[in-house]
């Protein structure tokens, strides 16, 4: 029996296109389920040429003006951070935060979950994708990862943690200032809990962990295959819950608490390719997660995997990219084809373009 399947179901929609003289027009749409999950996205080829239509074009002037004017205010820019930002109690963090380089990490003024530690993503105010450096990025995972350890050891662990990203409005962020946010929880988060009962339920049914099956038969296919770094696998993900979505795979880990200091530089590698690449598509927003699973599993379905997504672009007057299809339908739209999508974002994982950036 094939474990992964990648489930593609075609239909046809008809009718009269006055852009073809009012002649028949049928148009071929393909819908895919994500092999986990089950969930849907859907992809017209006829609108394949149309995401400039869809995402507008990103307007760094208005970016680059909203930015000179938010940043004397911003809590995060220069040392304001020292005076402004809240602390965690010397039992659970000795000195109240965590800083690594440029990266500092505090607790959030207005936590939505118990453990919501905001990390300021180095000290400049506004940060295009391709300026994610590896070493910026790499920062701040380490940061999170000093973190967890204080977290591990106090009375505050929480068996469910996510490491999180939203970058500008478009995306979700309230400020301008880079900053990746920390959520954990005694209980888990809803689509983590969905991902563990799947993967649980795929374990009990194959013997093995759907993430280390992916990442390898990602792999032996070659086409949504974007590259490793190190101990990640990166592919894009055949039915994408988000807009160019791409998974980061750890087939190795299981939790956060498990990553080593290289485990994370593999990964702000891999991060960065990726915004670098979605810079070059003209993207100017993202989501991501690094989810974990809870550390004392006691089966071995589970692996720790980044899921990156690109959002509606920067400009004025912007539309929403979700809309009643995404939020309440749950599919999603395809407009590049995870193919197209890794075969264009192959190139950015090259070593001689992170040595060049
Ligand atoms: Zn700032």
């Amino acid at each position: 029996m094939e474990k992964i399947r990648f489930h593609r179901h075609f239909q046809r929609s008809s009718f009269h296109n006055p852009m073809m003289g009012g002649q028949l027009d049928t148009q071929e749409l393909e819908i895919r389920r994500d092999p986990l999950t089950g969930r849907q996205s859907v992809f017209n080829p006829g609108l394949e040429d149309k995401a400039a239509f869809f995402f507008g074009a990103s307007d760094r002037a208005l970016m680059e003006r909203l930015a000179r004017e938010s940043e004397p205010q911003c809590f995060l820019c220069e040392d304001r951070w020292k005076r402004t930002t809240p602390t965690y109690p010397e039992k659970i963090v000795p000195g109240g935060r965590v800083v690594v380089g440029e990266s500092v990490l505090f607790p959030n003024l207005f936590p939505v979950s118990r453990i919501h530690a905001v990390i300021r993503v180095g000290a400049g105010h506004h940060l295009p994708l391709e300026d994610f450096s590896p070493a910026l990025v790499r920062e701040a995972f380490l940061a999170t990862r000093e973190f967890v350890e204080h977290l591990c050891r106090s009375e505050e662990a929480v068996p469910f943690l996510t490491l999180n990203g939203n970058h500008l409005g478009p995306a979700g962020a309230s400020i301008v200032h880079p900053h990746f946010q920390v959520l954990g929880s005694d209980v888990p988060f809803t689509h983590l809990e969905e991902l563990l009962a799947l993967g649980a339920a795929y374990r009990e049914k194959h013997g093995t962990s759907y993430w280390v099956d992916l990442a390898e038969k990602e792999r032996e296919l070659g086409l949504r295959f974007i590259a490793c770094t190190g101990a990640v696998d990166w592919i894009a993900a055949f039915s994408p819950q988000g807009t160019n979505e791409v998974l980061g795979i750890f087939p190795g880990k299981k939790h956060f608490s498990e990553m080593e200091r290289q485990d994370l530089c593999d990964l702000a590698r891999g991060l960065s390719a990726v915004l670098r690449g979605y810079a070059s598509l003209g993207i100017s927003t993202f989501n991501f997660t690094l989810y974990s699973g809870p550390p004392d599993a006691g089966d071995d379905s589970f692996r720790c995997f980044l899921r990156v997504i690109s959002r509606q672009n920067f400009y004025e007057n912007y539309r929403t990219d979700d809309y009643f299809l995404q939020k309440l339908l749950r599919n999603e739209l395809i407009l590049t084809t995870p193919e197209n999508l890794a075969s264009s974002l192959r190139k950015y994982f090259q070593p001689e373009k992170e040595l060049g950036s």
